[in-house]
């Protein structure tokens, strides 16, 4: 069994784009990442600070917006509009969920499509759906698609089942699959909590991409012997050993898993990193588009 070391493969795209950044401020641009939080969830405030955080190490100019949860629907879109106008920013991310109040497809709506780094509003999802490379797409998928071809899993006319279809993960990466070239022209399967027969057809893929928030939920009998296996899911669990009192498990329950298949990513260490990495890469594309 191969382990996928997503950190490792993530450390060599943030290496790339820190010298790509390089290369561009010779010219005079330097790529702006603003990365907006509204509320105080301690998972979704961890993500930003290590967005942002990544954004210094790779020598981006870069906001971090810390708003308080009573922030209003108004005021989060001024903001947005201030960023789409601001020549310094080249990439716009909300961070996801925002609290209840805020409709967050009319934030999302009001980013500037070129400076959707996120890959979430609708003209990017319609030219990923569309098979228009010239798009921005989600993070986490693009990320999945590229530890794929970075440990040379043989993905065209592969069979692909992707448990799960938000729009964060699981639609968006079928439709990134299904695409012509590199990495892509799989024969994609997508499951759901309406499949039925679920372990039968996830036995029946030569990949198998869980995102569904379920921890530990993929177990041998969903897999077929060979399989790859993605695990997107990133689940705290109680664990009074950690002094955190808890710690990150995937939707697949690792030790079982990883004896029957050919190849698989941990977590954590695996998508995670890989999230971020394609972040930074989708902004550092938006400078590029936008100052050429
Ligand atoms: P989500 O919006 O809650 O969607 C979950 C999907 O899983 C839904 O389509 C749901 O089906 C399906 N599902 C739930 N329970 C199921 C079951 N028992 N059997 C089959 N399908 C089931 O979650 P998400 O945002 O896609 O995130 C999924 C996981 O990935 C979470 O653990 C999240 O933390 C993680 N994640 C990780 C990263 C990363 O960077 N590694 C990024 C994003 C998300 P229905 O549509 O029928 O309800």
């Amino acid at each position: 069994m191969k382990l996928i070391d997503g950190k490792a493969i993530a450390h060599k795209i943030n290496s790339e784009t820190r010298e790509a950044t390089a290369a561009l401020k010779v010219h005079g641009h330097i790529p702006g990442l603003a990365v907006v939080l509204v509320g105080e969830d301690p998972a979704s405030r961890a993500y930003v600070r290590s967005k942002d955080k990544m954004c210094k190490e790779l020598g981006f100019y870069s906001e971090k917006f810390e708003l308080p949860a009573t922030t209003s629907q108004e005021d989060l879109i001024a903001l947005v509009k201030q960023l789409n106008a601001n020549p310094k920013i080249h990439g716009i991310l909300v961070q996801s969920p925002p609290p209840a109040h805020i409709d967050e497809r009319a934030v999302i709506e009001t980013i500037d499509p070129r400076k959707d780094v996120d890959g979430f509003h609708p003209v990017n999802v319609a030219k990923l759906a569309l098979g228009d490379a010239d798009c921005f797409v989600p993070c986490t998928p693009l990320g999945c698609q590229r530890l794929l071809i970075e440990s040379g899993v043989e993905v065209a006319g592969a069979h692909v089942v992707v448990l799960g279809r938000s729009m964060i993960v699981g639609k968006p990466m079928a439709l990134l699959l299904m695409r012509k070239g590199k990495g892509a022209d799989a024969t994609v399967t997508v499951a759901h909590s309406r499949t039925r027969n679920l372990a039968e057809v996830t036995r029946s893929a030569d990949i198998l991409i869980a995102a569904i928030g379920r921890p530990h939920f993929v177990k041998p009998e969903h897999v077929r012997p060979g399989a790859v296996v993605i695990d997107v899911g990133i689940n705290r669990v109680e664990d009074a050993s950690n002094a955190k009192g808890y710690k990150l498990v995937g939707d697949v329950e690792f030790e079982t898993v990883a004896q029957k298949c050919s190849a698989i990513t941990p977590v954590p260490g695996g998508v995670g990193p890989m999230t971020i990495a394609m972040l930074m890469a989708n902004t550092l594309q938006a400078c590029v588009n936008l100052t050429r």
